[in-house]
């Protein structure tokens, strides 16, 4: 017997048609790339998305057809993804922190016909323009006035978009075409292109808004500090609008005293980054002696938050933070550490432990953790093991790979992060299957000992890998970044771990060093640092 609701296919464009209608005035605040504040709202960003769908027609851009963006969060930026879903064209982000090489190798890898450009990354594109066979047009995110002289053929995006007017209707789409695509860094061999839906977007925009996850509202103000090019820009570009919340971008400025301004002078209440970006903010706060009085939440994922960075967003600036774990590849929330009945009565260090995990699953989100005999282990906040997920923004294939297997027998998706999970839901990251440090048959966790290590005052950035050992397989070295103007010696930072790990755990030696090598999304690089102490050998 069939249900007698409507057919109302979830695609990306009605999220924009819902806060144009019911929350025309809200605001979208962004730091523009040529310096001054600019401001605009849903019913703006919906009247010119319409006419930028209409004029990327006119240039016989076509449903199914990629095209790539080199951009910062910016009001333009997000008005080119939703002209673009507005014609069934699939709108794809490209890291600019990549090497060049990388980048013209993703551009190509997707066939992009169109490339939206920030001037900033003019220099990138025309190092790397000759690669480009499938680019027929370079679209620059500005006005004709701000076009530099360049060797190559530029648009100017104002002058290009006046061209049509928004006398438009979104094309009529099946939602489960493809809306977005996303590479991942693919830390071995060849990045691999994420392929989001419109009904993925729709419903991983829905399951992040709940309170318990990001918790938006109408009344909040977001910044998404995260880049729209990082990780689908953690779905702010479509959570915010759903829930009807202002946007504030921060453009291309994300230094600690930039970030800072717009969080106070636009009344941020929510933002969202990855741990460095914070760290940043951190110290600008404890120099320059400001506060933080707007702010109400920070959602801080992409690598293990470090307990310093929670106990002083909470304790020093009043500011609750939402740990989050995702990927790329989940749309990408996975999990939040969202605030229990069970749970909501710890305080001090037993509620400091607690957020130190990466929290509990939405719905649309199923979560597993198998043995390397692939059964499942117990959630019971100790067995740890390879962690899956299985649902509706999980992908199942990675684009021109769609016969590679990636599921496993009952349709999970593997993480590559090594995980357990407690009897109330709590899922805690204890490694990355890769990092993991193997020590005499049994696992240690690098990431437990970073943040114990960020534990000792003098320590600005920690990173733990594993060093051959003839008896134990593999045994933990210790590198560390002292803060600026500080000289912490062994003992003491050894001292950190007594007590709080088994002694097999302790690392057997610390380096320091200058600066730790970091991927293009934040992320400490261990495959540099491995190389680097490749020849490294403990003392006997
Ligand atoms: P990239 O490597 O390109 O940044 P992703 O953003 O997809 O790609 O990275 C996802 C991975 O980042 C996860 O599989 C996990 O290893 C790590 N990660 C994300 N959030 C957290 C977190 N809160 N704690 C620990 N690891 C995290």
């Amino acid at each position: 017997m069939p249900g007698l609701m409507q057919d109302w296919s979830l695609t990306c464009t009605r999220i924009l048609d819902h806060a144009a209608r019911n929350h025309p005035g809200r605001e979208i605040v962004s730091r523009s790339v040529e310096g001054p504040i600019h401001r605009t709202t849903y019913a703006e960003m919906h009247a010119r998305a319409l006419q930028l769908a209409k004029r990327l027609q006119a240039d016989g851009i076509r449903e199914g057809d990629r095209v790539a963006t080199l951009a910062w969060n910016t009001w333009r930026h997000m008005e080119v993804w939703y002209g673009l879903l507005g014609i069934g064209a699939v709108y794809h982000t490209v890291n600019p922190r990549l090497f060049p090489d990388q980048i013209a190798w993703i551009i190509n890898h997707a066939e992009d016909r169109f490339l939206f450009i920030d001037l900033t990354f003019l220099p990138i594109v025309e190092k790397i323009r000759p690669q480009l066979a499938s680019i027929e047009k370079i679209i620059v995110l500005s006005d004709a006035a701000h076009l530099p002289e360049s060797s190559l053929d530029l648009v100017p995006y104002e002058e290009w978009l006046a061209e049509s007017d928004g006398d438009f209707a979104w094309v009529e789409l099946d939602e489960n075409a493809a809306a977005g695509m996303c590479y991942t860094s693919g830390t071995t061999g060849n990045p691999k292109g994420v392929v989001y839906s419109h009904r993925s977007n729709v419903l991983h925009a829905m399951a992040a808004s709940v309170p318990d996850m990001l918790g938006l509202s109408a009344r909040d103000r977001v910044m998404p500090v995260v880049p729209f090019f990082h990780a689908n820009g953690w779905s702010l570009a479509f959570s915010s609008p759903l829930s009807g919340s202002a946007m504030v971008m921060p453009g291309p400025r994300m230094d600690g005293e930039a970030i800072w301004e717009l969080l106070d002078s636009e009344r941020v209440s929510l933002t969202a980054a990855v741990p460095t970006v914070w760290l940043m903010l951190l110290q600008y706060l404890e120099k320059s002696g400001k506060a933080l009085p707007h702010l109400d939440r920070v959602v801080i994922g992409g690598s293990a938050c470090p307990r310093a960075i929670t106990k002083a967003f909470e304790e020093v600036y009043d500011v609750r933070v939402k740990h989050a774990w995702g990927m790329t590849e989940m749309s990408p929330l996975g999990t939040v550490c969202a605030i229990k009945e069970e749970v909501a009565e710890l305080a001090g260090e037993a509620m400091l432990d607690l957020q130190e995990k990466q929290g509990i699953a939405p719905f649309t989100v199923e979560m597993k953790v198998t043995g390397d005999d692939d059964d499942e282990r117990p959630w019971d906040g100790r067995t740890f093991g390879r962690l899956k997920v299985r649902g509706p923004a999980v992908s199942r294939a990675y684009f021109k790979e769609e016969d590679a297997a990636v599921l496993d027998g009952e349709g999970f998706f593997e993480t590559g992060d090594v995980a357990h999970i407690d009897a109330q839901g709590y899922m805690q990251i204890t490694d990355r299957a890769k990092d993991v440090i193997k020590s005499g048959g049994e696992w240690i966790s690098t990431i437990d000992l970073e943040n114990l290590a960020l534990l000792h005052p003098d320590v600005a950035e920690a990173a733990v890998i594993g060093i051959a050992h003839p008896q134990w397989d593999e045994r933990p070295l210790l590198v560390i970044v002292p803060k600026d103007g500080t000289q912490p010696d062994k003992a003491s930072i050894m001292a950190v771990f007594e007590g709080r790990v088994a002694k097999w755990w302790m690392p057997n030696d610390v380096e320091f060093v200058d600066e730790i090598p970091h991927t293009a999304t934040g992320k400490i690089k261990k495959t540099a640092l491995r190389e680097q102490f490749s020849g490294y050998a403990f003392d006997a």
